[in-house]
């Protein structure tokens, strides 16, 4: 593995540093930094200022927006980006609906939605999870069926990430109930307004409002907003998720959360010592950090091996990324909990109708909602089990 890099990438990384920490706002990135909850504005402005310097869409076709960056430099993007504590590009939009509009669809929809997909001027979500079909996806029951020039979608999708934000959906949906499961699927791009679809809630652990139920109800959709062909779906469906672990390790969000822990640890006294000065509270820290270095160096191996990898090939290695990646994140709002001690309790978000003042120092309330929120990330994005399963098949051969 060769992990030197060239004059020009480190210029690369200070110009990725400076840029996130003078152009995206101090008011949002303190926001991420506290895991305060980013507003639909949030997120859309952070995105308007990545696309007019042509870096919100880094990973799409050059044609399309895309800039055609080496692996180091997609890495060093992606961790200067986390460590200054900036939202990264909308992912419905970046990340998923993006690439496959621009791999798959025909020239109109690229024409129709990829400029404005890449500013944000629409707000995806994604409609692929429905109840009994999470990790088993291929078994989904919405079902869209051709009349004339529409199709008319009926089911419920599950999980959908701010879909109360969004102005369209990416929708995976049966179109041939005869055929193997994943041979029947399409992939469909369906307007929020569209009259039969509801969007119902889900109130997470943390008291946040994140995921909702969607429910289509005869919602008719025309056929031009089919991507690429009728039943290929599920192509679509892989090559996006592949995308989606995509930077999942999120190293450089966990660096920014050690230096927030060790940054509170300062201010929070036990034993009539600072925590920072408490040994068996440092010696939790320092394991993660140990632990996070060694994920940042299984990271960059799998940079360099990305670096000689048949272009859009998935490495199965960004499997141990999620895993790893996964872990560390859940460990980190474990120690925020212990570093706040009692002021974490009693739970204390500011949701709506709570106006008890809060007890303890306000950063206090950050811990136990995050600690809350991030059980998920060992499940979204393919669950913990699931990326064993495919270590042990894809890596260790078993
Ligand atoms: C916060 C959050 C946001 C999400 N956002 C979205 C979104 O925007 N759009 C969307 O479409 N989906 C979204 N999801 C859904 C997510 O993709 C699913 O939750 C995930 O795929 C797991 O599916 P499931 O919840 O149905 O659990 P299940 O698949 O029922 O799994 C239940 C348990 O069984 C285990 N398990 C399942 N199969 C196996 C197996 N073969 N081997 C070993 N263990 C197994 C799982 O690991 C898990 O522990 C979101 C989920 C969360 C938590």
């Amino acid at each position: 593995m060769d992990l030197s890099f060239t004059p020009e990438e480190l210029a690369f990384r200070d110009e990725a540093r400076h840029f996130f920490r003078t152009e995206i706002p101090r008011s949002i990135r303190d926001k991420v930094a506290e895991g305060e909850g980013l507003t639909r504005d949030d997120m859309i402005t952070s995105q308007r200022i990545l696309n007019a310097r042509g870096w919100a869409t880094p990973n799409w076709p050059v044609e399309w927006g895309g800039r055609g960056w080496s692996p180091v430099q997609v890495y060093f993007y992606q961790d200067e980006m986390q460590q200054a504590n900036c939202p990264p590009p909308i992912g419905f939009n970046v990340s998923m609906v993006g690439p496959v509009i621009a791999q798959f669809a025909n020239d109109d929809i690229k024409r129709r939605f990829l400029p404005a997909t890449a500013n944000a001027d629409i707000f995806w979500c994604q409609g692929f999870s429905e109840p009994g079909s999470g990790s088993d996806l291929a078994s989904l029951r919405t079902k869209a069926e051709r009349k004339g020039d529409k199709y008319i979608v009926n089911g419920q999708k599950i999980w959908t990430t701010l879909a109360q934000y969004a102005d369209w959906i990416f929708c995976l949906v049966r179109t041939d109930p005869a055929a193997k499961q994943q041979e029947g699927i399409s992939f469909l791009l369906i307007d929020m307004k569209t009259p039969g679809i509801t969007v119902r809630p889900i109130v997470t652990i943390d008291g946040g409002r994140e995921v909702n139920e969607v429910f289509f109800d005869n919602v008719e959709v025309p056929v031009e907003n089919l991507v690429g062909q009728e039943n290929k779906g599920w192509d679509y469906a892989k090559f996006l998720l592949g995308n989606e672990r995509t930077g999942i390790a999120r190293v450089g969000m966990s660096k920014a959360k050690v230096a927030r822990i060790k940054e509170l640890a300062a201010l929070e006294f036990k034993g009539g010592r600072p925590m920072i000065e408490n040994p068996r509270f440092m010696e939790k820290l320092t394991a993660i950090e140990i632990e996070l270095k060694a994920l940042e160096m299984t990271q960059l191996r799998v940079v360099s091996d990305e670096r000689k990898r048949e272009k859009g090939k998935q490495n199965p290695a960004s499997s141990i990324l999620k895993l790893k990646g996964s872990v560390i994140q859940q460990q980190l709002t474990e120690l925020l909990m212990e570093v706040v001690g009692p002021f974490m309790m009693p739970y204390q978000r500011e949701f709506d109708g709570n106006n008890e003042p809060v007890v303890g120092p306000d950063y206090a309330t950050e811990a136990a909602p995050m600690y809350f929120n991030y059980r998920k990330v060992s499940i979204y994005g393919g669950s913990n089990e699931i990326q064993r399963n495919i270590i042990a098949k894809a890596i260790l051969g078993l």
